[in-house]
């Protein structure tokens, strides 16, 4: 069975928590879309791990682990996550890099930090991990495939061809030092040596894993408000973050894939620009931020404060229908235990007619958030692994919002460990 684990928001949902818990009872993991610009914090027997490159099956010997075609490999960052988790005592894991994967080059850093110098106050919130330039590249085919390094008069033609267009950009708009095709084929053949014990057909062997009725995963970064399409544009990414990109991204027929769960937390977080209608802010966010710890006040990948909301039902429904999700999973609740009262936004308010419809970016801009307030329930309840011990108003909480979204919430976690998560039956 092939199941996707998918962000119904602005990411750092806590996608890495749920992922890993599935993963123990997966035979395959796949990362689809995205790169190093964000990550995963999983919390395990052998530590605390961000992983930005890596799939989440790693700290499972019976996971094969896959980095899919639609992935944007940088190659240093794979190898230094690989490093941490032979630090931190893991086995070797089982990984195979999809051959049809494209490379994340370091002129891709470059263009993107230069790309926010330029833009300055107007930028739009990168990570500079080079993500923008890199997918701009892929689709306008200057791409460099992993398959690529391995035929080298074909590897030096293409970066001789990338960098005539790069050097333009270099010299005459953001007045940088030149691309070196030489320097750059040598800087390739070094990780070539690096990554060739895991490049592989990774097509071949997820049909094989279909075709055997495996357990197979999907493993997705960011969230649906970050997708270039039904995201909040231009303030997404430049992945699809949408389940039914995993067809694409890891070569898996459309029908294959029966489970999409929907990662939702218990409150909003965000990092990086772009319009977020439920946001705090003040001393009521920073109190949030402060409690939420572990559930994130920095960003995994960039150290960013996050920032920090009410539940927004008018986007989680959204983000649940782009992600077509069967299931959502609710994250963090235990954060919310100091709060008398909870609210959460159900509504938006645009031009003085209230929505609850999501809308396009342009419109999104002007919307004001229309909150229902709900009794807290006061009380710490980390770590609560029977749904049924939970207080009473933590389970209103839970049916208020499943009603409102329209997904059945079958589990809700209660701390950022592997097993502090209760099942709930909807
Ligand atoms: P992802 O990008 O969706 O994988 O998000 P991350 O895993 O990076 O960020 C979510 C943060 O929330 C991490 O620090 C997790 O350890 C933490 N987390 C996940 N689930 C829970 C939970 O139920 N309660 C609390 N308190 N923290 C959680």
């Amino acid at each position: 069975m092939v199941k996707a684990i998918v962000g119904a928001n602005w990411g750092d949902e806590g996608k890495g928590k749920i992922t890993d818990l599935f993963s123990e009872a997966s035979d395959v993991v796949i990362r689809f879309q995205g790169g190093a610009n964000a990550g995963h914090t999983i919390i395990c027997d052998y530590g605390k791990f961000a992983l930005h490159q890596l799939p989440s099956g790693v700290f499972y010997p019976h996971t094969t682990n896959i980095i899919g075609n639609g992935v944007a490999l940088n190659i240093p960052s794979f190898l230094a996550e690989l490093d941490a988790l032979r630090q931190g005592g893991v086995p070797a894991p089982k990984i195979i890099i999809s051959e049809r994967a494209q490379i994340l080059m370091p002129y891709h850093i470059l263009q993107d930090t230069y790309e926010e110098e330029r833009l300055e106050g107007k930028a739009f919130g990168s990570t500079k991990s080079g993500i923008a330039p890199f997918y701009s590249d892929k689709y306008a085919k200057y791409g460099i495939q992993v398959s690529d390094l391995f035929d080298e008069k074909h590897l030096f033609e293409r970066l001789r061809a990338v960098c005539e267009i790069k050097n333009v950009l270099m010299e005459h708009l953001y007045k940088k030092p030149l691309l070196d095709p030489e320097v750059l084929m040598q800087q390739l053949l070094g990780y070539r040596e690096q990554i060739a014990p895991y490049v592989g057909d990774a097509l071949a062997f997820i049909q094989e894993a279909v075709a055997q009725g495996k357990e197979i995963l999907l493993e997705g970064q960011l969230g649906a408000m970050k997708d270039p399409d039904f995201g909040i544009y231009p303030f997404t990414t430049s992945s699809h973050t949408l389940a039914g990109f995993g067809t694409v991204g890891a070569g898996i027929g459309p029908k294959e894939i029966t489970e999409v769960v929907a990662v939702t937390k218990a409150y909003s977080s965000a990092v990086g620009a772009g319009a977020f209608v439920s946001e705090l802010f003040g001393d009521e966010a920073e109190t949030l931020r402060r409690l939420g710890g572990d559930a994130g006040e920095y960003g995994a990948t960039t150290g960013r404060p996050r920032r920090v909301g009410w539940f927004d039902t008018v986007a989680t429904k959204y983000g649940c229908v782009v992600q077509g999700a069967t299931q959502a999973v609710l994250t963090a609740i235990d954060v919310l235990g100091y709060l008398d009262e909870i609210k959460i936004c159900t509504g938006y308010e645009i031009d003085g007619v209230v929505t609850d419809v999501f809308p396009v970016p342009s419109r999104l801009e002007k919307a004001k958030p229309v909150f229902e307030t709900l009794p807290g329930w006061k009380s710490d309840i980390r770590g609560v692994t029977d749904y049924n011990a939970l207080p009473q108003a933590a389970k209103d909480y839970v049916d208020f919002i499943e009603r409102k979204i329209g997904v059945p919430i079958t589990m809700v976690s209660t701390g950022p460990k592997r097993h502090e998560i209760t099942t709930r039956i909807p």
